[in-house]
């Protein structure tokens, strides 16, 4: 229920109570006296069916036509006739809607184009052999796996070299070394002079040759006077253990988004690398390993691709012990230079020195031979296509071309799309000088090119193409040392890029510069490769840099990019590497893979960054596993976005989130309001301290603005829903009807009696009774008028009339709207509104002719006290009843309103509420469950030490990440339901009589009013689902009342119910979305919330494959539009060809109506969810960010649980659902990996939620085991020991068993048995 319905009017209710309505009708502001619209012709034919069925007024018969006929003839008069005659005249008690009068359809339809399906991957490289899973020999264990030994080494002697099969661990060290100490800097001498950046570390002008430890501390020296050491470089090598400092502080500024899955990181300690060997896998029959890469996201499985020389691609599945290779792809067309994933879609790109590309689906085991520019292109694709690189969010390839030119293809779920733009570098020849490097820097909008003439780099802004910087490196001659640049690499969450010269100095500088006019920072150079560096790569938290030179065997260094120091203790000099061809890391930095000559694969595991270890590291208890405090802290340490920030837009001000926060803090404070003891008192105690907070609450009401007491109330709702309901009932309810229903001096005098301060009346809401609920037309207590004493007799004439759940009535309320039938000579006028006084104010006493009981104990929400009413023949003034609309007149005459559908606007309120609601109850079940899916740990995936995080398997990512997404549209779904309810009231509140406005508030009201009923519905039904998976994801301590479910649940349930039954608002949005879809025919003008009804070729719209935003929106649009549509033809036939009358054909299509409103409120939640974020400003860029990925899942996911109508209509084919899985999959991840940030973000107190399991700190057992041992203490003496479980003990058995001779017939029934069992097995023998 809505607490806007009580909004305080501040026009001043000068009239006098008991007025005749009639006598001030002037004053009134709308419907004292009665009007008639201004025009006639302003109202559609379906409104004058409305008001015929309404008022009774006479309508002539119009001639019936069909509808399919209609969507077939051209003649646009006839259409709308065929229209009118069969979709018009729905009037139904279910249902408010009327036609808007014919618009010009021009420019106020939504026009969208439809996307062309993508082209599928074609199979049609015959030269492409896909080789059976597991059939290769490499799935045999590998007489030389996990042996250091390579018989590319020339050194074999490395003691870590036996032949073992197991993995070996380079154990670090226990004495800490020097952070700038480099195991190598012993051996070498540097000249000063040799070059112009070091001649700036010689202390005097003669200065030359220093050993390399001096180099190394006057270059720390140097580089620390120009940049000041980070804080958490600082940290990590002073303190050694990430976790002994707030980790918030350490990594926040250098996080980005989340990459990848799993985006949670530890400092990683300088000096020494922990990292073990594991099982080696085969990169090629014969020749070198080519290039490797890694599936960027795909959950707990590390997947490992692998090109060798024999133009085979080799997929595995790196585990650690087995390896198992996933399958084999030849392509004999192709020499394969370059192997890259694409950052979210399920391929992988392979490209050489050919003019085209091949593109693997991992989604559909297909691999496709494609051009990079069309066929009909008029611009010449490369000619080889070596260098190629991603863009961070997949949409972009960069290629490199000859000349130095860099062609940006758009790219699709189908590969490349297109050309967007030609990059030619400005200092490149022309001709030969192509490029060695691409790098994407600031998130995309960067794109750094390193030319192979010289190795200048060129700093593109890829948004202008135009290129705002050039630069060389500063390591004297050619600014590489002489000999040039061969590599270029970046990583944005180091914010650093490396370049790799020939000469074997490695360059890192600040990817971070922002000056078009300087190069970037240098920020290290490291120069303990002596050969060319031919491979470059940063694990993904951009940690470790690794670079090797291809020139000279077991040439690779390790960096630590943090300290920037060298890992002392791997590799050595000596680990058998072989001639290091290809390298990378997997997507969680666990594994190292090394491509060598002799086509092999070298695997090694970090350890530092296995799932076990990095608990270890951080944990301060000294345990083998952290505590659940700390491993809540871990999940908290990097979130790539400001917590703050994203519950501001989460809770749409930064002023709304304040005020929240002081409201829960007010509430904590004050005892009535106190939750722990709340599960369990018994009803009466519930009841008794629900009467507490009305006093308390009573303060707020009448001094608050409505919007403060607004939120105030939404934050009750899901702390104490018992209590909210009865305050509800008495400010939402009866108020609201008063509000709605008084004319001027009857609110006055209302007001005057008490009715804002509780102060003489406390209302309830009579309109539910035994034997009817929905069907608020057939409800059977009357009013009937006596006109001699100028009163009204209310009056339950049988049981059924009884007034039944009316809360507050059992025995707390004094006054009651009653809804009743008004009977005026012996005639019905319909259900209008009464108030009765039930009590004596004084003494409590029910007044004569009541009768009322207390309902008893309910599914939940005891702390309201629902009974039931029986009035016998109880008198009440006429002006008690509520005539703002349909009036009495004291001589009987009877008035009703000409728009009556105006008084719908009292429903929207509480629907709209209830949205929110929904909303906010799912996020606090959510922040419970997700809490103790992160600290509760079950089982130990993957041979880790350390159990697993529940919400680090898969199965608990989809059953929870998925809801949080739903729960966070629903919330920004809310937001948007609030505005339009906001305005709704306010035009309402304005409307005057014969106001030329009128007819857009009826627009607008019914568009509110079908969108909130079918919202109201589905945003319930989903956060009870919610709620009871959360529970669920407890396991058995989701069962215990103190979890906070079983009470959640029971409170929770009934939303499904009142206000509205789901299931008959859900009808209730179909029929308004038919006629919605009739509208549309007749070209006119849609609500914003329906205009998709109208797009272009929306039913036939096929989806681009993109799977963004845009796609998914048009696919809802799409399959919505076709279930309404559907709904109707169904409709239209039965009436046209069963003959049906039109309520009955409604029936008949009630399951098409049903589903059409289920897809229409999911694409609407989804599009309203889409624009809230489109809203946001650009300082929340980050926080944006992780709504995208919520967006998308929820979208998606929802396609997911709906996918019969996206194949039905052709939206999506069935590769696209393939891919669609594997999305969800992926975006479960990433949202799994910050969901402790992001429900944090939801900024609701311990007390709020009120649940041990899912307290802030994460201490979780030891608060639920006081809880528990505090609510139950055991007594001194036991209550009923004596009386009941003492005598049962100490029965005697002869008594209970029979004695002697039944145990006799049991031994012998014993031995028959036995016999019989023989028998059978002899005959069976
Ligand atoms: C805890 C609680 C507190 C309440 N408080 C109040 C209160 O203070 N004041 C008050 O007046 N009322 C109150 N109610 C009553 C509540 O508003 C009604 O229960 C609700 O409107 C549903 O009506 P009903 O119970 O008569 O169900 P019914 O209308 O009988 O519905 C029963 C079932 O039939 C289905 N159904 C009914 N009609 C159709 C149809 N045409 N097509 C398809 N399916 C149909 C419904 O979907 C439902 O599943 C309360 C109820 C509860 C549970």
């Amino acid at each position: 229920m809505a607490f806007g319905k009580q909004k305080r009017s501040n026009k001043k209710h000068d009239s006098k109570p008991y007025d005749h309505p009639n006598s001030n009708a002037a004053s009134e502001p709308l419907g004292a006296t009665p009007f008639a619209p201004t025009d006639e012709a302003l109202k559609g034919e379906e409104e004058k069916d409305l008001e015929s069925y309404l008022f009774g007024k006479k309508r002539a018969p119009r001639v019936d036509k069909t509808l399919l006929e209609l969507n077939v003839e051209k003649n646009k008069q006839q259409d709308d006739a065929v229209v009118d005659s069969v979709m018009g005249g729905m009037a139904d008690s279910e249902l408010f809607f009327m036609d808007a009068p014919g618009r010009s359809k021009t420019g106020e339809v939504d026009q969208e184009e439809t996307n062309p399906l993508d082209a599928p991957f074609s199979d049609d490289d015959e030269e492409d052999i896909m080789e059976s899973d597991n059939s290769d020999s490499d799935s045999e264990p590998d007489s030389e796996s996990g042996s250091e030994s390579d018989s590319d080494s020339e050194s074999e002697s490395d003691s870590s070299s036996s032949s073992s099969s197991s993995a070996r661990s380079v154990k670090k060290s226990n004495s800490k070394k020097a952070a700038w100490q480099d195991p190598d800097d012993a051996n070498i001498k540097v000249s000063l002079k040799s070059q112009a950046k070091l001649k700036k570390l010689r202390q005097d002008a003669d200065e030359d040759v220093v050993g390399g430890k001096e180099y190394e501390r006057r270059l720390k020296t140097q580089f620390e006077s120009l940049n000041p050491r980070p804080q958490w470089a600082t940290a990590s090598t002073s303190r050694g253990i990430a976790g002994q400092d707030p980790l918030q502080s350490l990594l926040s500024s250098s996080s980005p988004f989340i990459a990848s899955s799993r985006a949670r990181q530890s400092v990683l300690p300088s000096g020494e690398l922990d990292i073990e060997r594991i099982k080696d896998v085969k990169g090629g029959e014969e020749g070198p390993v080519r290039c490797l890469g890694w599936a960027p996201s795909t959950g707990d499985r590390d997947i490992l691709t692998v090109a060798g020389s024999d133009r085979r691609v080799r997929i595995y599945n790196i585990n650690g012990p087995s390896n198992p290779l996933l399958s084999t792809i030849h392509i004999p067309s192709l020499p394969i230079d370059n192997l890259k994933f694409h950052p979210h879609l399920p391929q992988v790109l392979l490209s050489g020195k050919r003019p085209f590309l091949h593109v693997l689906s991992l989604a559909t085991s297909t691999s496709a031979r494609l051009p990079l520019l069309p066929p009909s292109s008029n611009i010449p694709a490369p000619k080889s296509l070596s260098s190629v690189s991603f863009s961070p969010d997949g949409k972009i390839l960069a290629c490199a071309g000859a000349g130095g030119t860099v062609y940006l293809v758009s790219w699709g779920a189908g590969g490349p799309q297109g050309l967007i733009a030609m990059l030619k570098n400005p200092g490149g020849s022309g001709k030969g000088d192509g490029i060695d490097g691409l790098h994407w820097a600031k998130d995309g909008k960067e794109l750094w090119t390193m030319g192979a003439n010289g190795g200048e780099v060129c700093v593109w802004d890829v948004g202008a193409r135009r290129c705002i910087n050039r630069w060389r490196g500063t390591n004297g001659g050619d600014g590489w040392g002489g000999f040039g640049a061969r590599i270029l690499e970046g990583n944005e969450r180091a914010g650093l890029c490396a370049v790799g010269s020939s000469t074997g100095i490695v360059n890192l500088y600040e990817n971070d510069y922002t000056t078009e006019a300087a190069p970037p920072k240098l920020v290290r150079t490291f120069d303990n490769i002596t050969t060319s560096i031919s491979s470059l790569c940063f694990n993904p938290d951009g940690q470790i840099l690794a670079a090797a030179s291809k020139e000279k065997k077991d040439t690779l260094k390790l960096y630590h990019t943090g300290s920037m120091t060298t890992f002392q203790n791997w590799p050595t000099a000596s680990t058998p590497l072989g001639v290091v061809t290809a390298m990378g890391w997997s997507q969680k930095s666990e594994y190292l893979a090394i491509g060598n000559k002799r086509g092999k694969v070298l695997l090694y595991r970090a350890r530092a960054y296995e799932e076990s270890t990095l608990r270890n590291v951080v944990s301060k208890s000294g345990e083998s596993r952290p505590t659940t405090g700390e491993t809540l802290a871990m999940e908290r340490a990097s979130p790539p976005f400001n917590v703050r920030k994203l519950a501001v837009l989460m809770h749409k001000s930064e002023k709304d989130l304040a005020r929240k926060e002081r409201f829960m803090a007010e509430i904590a404070r004050t005892p009535a309001f106190r939750l722990d003891d709340i599960h369990d008192l018994s009803k009466d105690e519930i009841r008794e301290r629900t009467m507490e907070k009305f006093a308390i609450m009573v303060h707020y009401v009448t001094n608050e603005s409505l919007e403060t007491f607004n939120l105030r109330m939404q934050l009750i709702g899901i702390a104490d829903p018992a209590f909210w309901t009865r305050f509800g009932v008495h400010y939402g309810l009866f108020l609201g009807a008063v509000r709605g229903g008084a004319t001027t001096s009857q609110l006055n005098y209302w007001v005057e009696k008490g009715v804002l301060g509780l102060n003489g009346v406390i209302g309830c809401f009579g309109m539910t009774e035994l034997a009817h609920g929905s069907n608020v037309a057939g409800l059977e207590t009357t009013a009937t008028f006596d006109r001699s004493s100028d009163e009204f007799i209310i009056h339950t004439p049988h049981i059924g009339a009884t007034k039944w759940w009316i809360g507050g009535a059992a025995s707390t309320a004094t006054h009651c709207a009653v809804f009743a039938q008004l009977v005026v000579d012996g005639k019905k006028h319909g259900v209008k509104t009464f108030v009765v006084q039930l009590r004596d104010t004084k003494t409590f006493q029910l007044l004569p002719g009541i009768n009322i009981g207390d309902i008893g104990k309910k599914m939940g929400r005891d702390g309201i006290d629902n009974g039931f009413i029986q009035f016998t023949f109880v008198r009440v003034p006429r002006s008690h009843m509520l005539m703002k609309y349909t009036q009495v007149s004291r001589t009987g005459e009877v008035f009703e309103p000409p728009l009556a559908q105006l008084t719908y606007g009292a429903l929207v309120g509480g629907r709209t509420s209830m949205v929110s609601d929904s909303a906010n109850s799912a996020k606090k079940a959510l922040t419970i469950a997700i809490r103790y899916g992160a600290v509760r740990r079950q089982f130990s995936s993957g041979g880790n030490a350390i159990e697993t995080q529940l919400l680090d398997y898969p199965i608990h990512q989809r059953r929870l990440m998925p809801l949080l997404a739903q729960a966070i549209a629903n919330g920004f779904t809310a937001h948007k339901m609030e505005e339009m309810y906001g305005e709704l009231s306010s035009a309402l509140e304005t409307l005057e009589p014969n106001d030329p406005n009128t007819q857009d508030v009826l627009d607008k009201l019914k568009e509110v009013h079908a969108t909130s009923a079918g919202l109201k519905a589905f945003c319930t039904w989903s956060c009870l689902s919610t709620i009871d998976t959360c529970r669920q994801t407890l396991g058995g301590h989701g069962y215990s009342a103190y979890s906070g479910f079983p009470s959640m649940y029971n409170d929770f349930a009934v939303q499904c119910t009142w206000e509205g039954d789901n299931t008959i608002l859900s009808l209730q949005s179909g029929r308004s979305l038919i006629s919605s879809y009739t509208d549309a025919i007749r070209g006119k003008k849609l609500a914003p919330g329906v205009s998709y009804l109208a797009r272009p070729n929306v039913f036939e719209a096929k989806s681009s494959g993109k799977l963004d935003l845009e796609d998914i929106d048009q696919g809802w649009a799409c399959v919505a539009a076709n279930l309404v549509r559907k709904a109707a033809e169904d409709y239209e036939r039965l009436v046209k060809d069963k003959g049906m009358t039109k309520e009955m054909a409604m029936e008949g299509c009630s399951q098409g109506r049903f589903v059409a409103a289920k897809a229409h409120s999911i694409g609407y939640i989804f599009r309203m969810f889409k624009s809230a974020l489109e809203a946001i400003p650009a300082e929340f860029e980050n926080e944006k960010k992780v709504l995208l990925v919520t967006c998308r899942l929820y979208g998606l996911h929802q396609i997911e649980e709906q996918a019969g109508g996206f194949l039905k209509y052709g939206y999506f084919e069935r590769k696209h659902l393939d891919a669609i899985e594997l999305e969800v999959n992926d975006l479960c991840a990433q949202l799994r990996a910050v969901a402790v940030p992001v429900v944090d973000g939801f900024a609701l107190s311990d007390h709020i939620i009120n649940s041990p399991l899912g307290r802030w700190d994460g201490q979780i057992y030891e608060a639920y085991f006081d809880h528990v041992r505090r609510s139950n203490p055991l007594p001194k003496i036991h209550p009923y020991f004596e009386r009941l479980i003492k005598p049962l003990l100490e029965r005697q058995p002869a008594t209970d068993f029979g004695g002697p001779e039944m145990r006799t017939e049991l031994d012998e029934e014993i031995a028959e048995l036995a016999a019989e069992a023989k028998r059978a097995k002899q005959t069976n023998a």
